[in-house]
């Protein structure tokens, strides 16, 4: 039977038989009925472009309005099509007869052993830690018998190092890819596509970052594995304002875009620990980003039902100021979070912890919704998409689930990014202020989310000694004004 992919079901692991024939379809509608990131756009259209032309005759392309003109001018023939990536793709395809839904290998560990695991925790919390063991048991991966490697489920003691005091952490330069003829055939689409009105995006034009083929995502992993892999895990966490790809593999792109699997990923960081050639610290901080969290965050997104992306615990109900929305990097003062937005502004990605401790942060502490904050984050960042973007800001970065991801919302004031990054240095806030022309917008925010948040998060052990805290305030009542009055402007 043909198989129907989608553009993140690109890689060869989603035929069954490498012959066998396949439905491409490149739907305008979806382009134009959001406000993605020219990048993101670029990267995804050139992707399913580049395959298309990798399986020549075994594969029909079609370019249509919307996914269903495509399937109603086949007439009914049979299609199936691997278990898409969210709730509206999988009712699309549900809609359809002709189409049968077979099991994903985008991800590793089959959803019935989730839900086996997840049913099987009672009041036990979804731990993704505990998550993350059964699936290293599961894969045999940097497992030494029935025990982990050096005895240890998780060396991130080794990986939470602050930067390092110089602008540059290095590491060997990332892998880059050239463009070719198709990525310039999908600018000019894109310039067209703008220029009626078509489709509008936001962020920046800009050489293509991240691997678009399935050799390109190979060539990005061994190099990778091979030059940065080793000196991954020290600096994980920490920000450079100067550096912004730092030791990361850049690999969640071809990774979401179905390029690579995850278990190959995974396996060639091993190989590299067992060969002597990186350290166990930064192959298992790498191995739990890739088979702990993002196997977790995607089965998260079906195991907690189709409400999950509406969920709102903390009741947070601001809209998105349209200087965040739009990437307006330039009206920010604050230089974390100028120099963050201006990197998905520039690129449409930045790594982890500034996504959840800069733009996250920021967004729990104003109370901006957050099902509109996880479709920013899916339409401004080249690896987006909804099961990714629901799980890690409806869940995570907002707090929003009531807790199913975290014991307790990730809020932190500027110590925290004081401690991480380079940013406050040059920042015309402190972040040891709270109150005044120089107070830090993340440490007041801090304070202000606290009192806010108050009432619901009494209830939260976790919490007791933040909220207490704010009582031996001198200044919190002026610091609530001075918040009151900032509202939604630039900080
Ligand atoms: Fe960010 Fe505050 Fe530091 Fe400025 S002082 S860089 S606003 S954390």
């Amino acid at each position: 039977m043909r198989r129907w992919l989608f553009a993140d079901q690109l890689g060869p692991h989603f035929l069954d038989d490498p012959n066998q024939p396949v439905l491409l379809i490149e739907s305008t509608r979806v382009l134009g009925r959001r406000r993605f990131h020219r990048q993101k756009a670029h990267l995804v259209l050139s992707a399913l472009r580049h395959r298309a032309t990798e399986l020549g005759e075994q594969a029909q392309y079609v370019r249509v309005t919307r996914y269903a003109d495509a399937l109603d001018a086949r007439g009914g023939e049979p299609l199936e099509v691997p278990h898409p990536t969210s709730w509206e793709a999988l009712d699309l395809v549900e809609r359809r007869p002709e189409v049968t839904v077979v099991p994903t290998t985008g991800f590793a560990c089959p959803p019935s052993k989730f839900v086996a695991w997840a049913d099987s925790r009672g009041s036990r919390r979804l731990l993704m830690d505990d998550f993350y063991r059964g699936q290293r048991r599961r894969f045999d991966v940097l497992m030494d018998g029935s025990e982990p490697r050096g005895n240890k489920w998780n060396l991130d003691h080794d990986n939470r190092e602050p930067p390092p005091k110089r602008a540059v952490l290095g590491a060997a330069d990332p892998w880059w890819p050239v463009e070719d003829e198709i990525d310039a055939e999908v600018r000019r689409d894109l310039d067209a596509m703008q220029a009626s009105g078509e489709a509008s995006f936001v962020g920046r034009d800009g050489p293509r970052l991240f691997a678009a083929t399935r050799a390109e995502a190979l060539a990005a992993l061994e190099h990778f594995v091979r030059t940065r892999l080793p000196g991954f895990g020290p600096h994980e966490d920490a920000m450079l304002a100067a550096d912004w790809t730092m030791s990361h593999s850049l690999l969640s792109a071809p990774l979401n875009l179905g390029l690579l699997s995850p278990l190959e990923v995974v396996r060639a960081a091993e190989a590299a620990y067992l060969a002597g050639d990186a350290p166990l610290n930064s192959v298992e901080g790498f191995v739990r980003q890739v088979l702990g969290w993002r196997e977790y965050i995607w089965q998260l997104y079906w195991y907690e039902g189709r409400e999950f992306p509406r969920r709102n615990a903390l009741e947070a109900h601001v809209p998105l100021p349209d200087w965040f929305r739009n990437l307006d990097a330039g009206a920010v003062q604050a230089r974390c979070l100028s120099g963050v937005l201006g990197g998905v502004r520039d690129r449409g990605w930045v790594h982890h912890i500034p996504r959840l401790m800069v733009l996250g942060n920021y967004g729990l502490q104003r109370g901006w919704d957050p099902a509109e904050l996880a479709r920013w984050f899916h339409e401004s960042f080249v690896d987006g998409y909804a099961w990714v973007m629901v799980s890690n800001v409806v869940g995570m970065s907002q707090h929003a689930d009531g807790g199913v991801l975290a014991t307790k919302p990730y809020a932190a004031g500027g110590a925290y990014i004081d401690r991480m990054s380079d940013y406050c240095g040059g920042c015309a806030y402190n972040p040891k202020v709270r109150v005044g022309e120089t107070a830090c917008p993340y440490t007041a925010g801090y304070w202000s989310f606290l009192d806010r948040q108050a009432d619901r998060l009494a209830g939260n052990p976790r919490m007791r000694r933040a909220l207490e805290g704010r009582h031996r305030l001198k200044d919190l009542g002026e610091l609530l004004d001075q918040e009151q009055a900032r509202g939604s402007a630039a900080p």
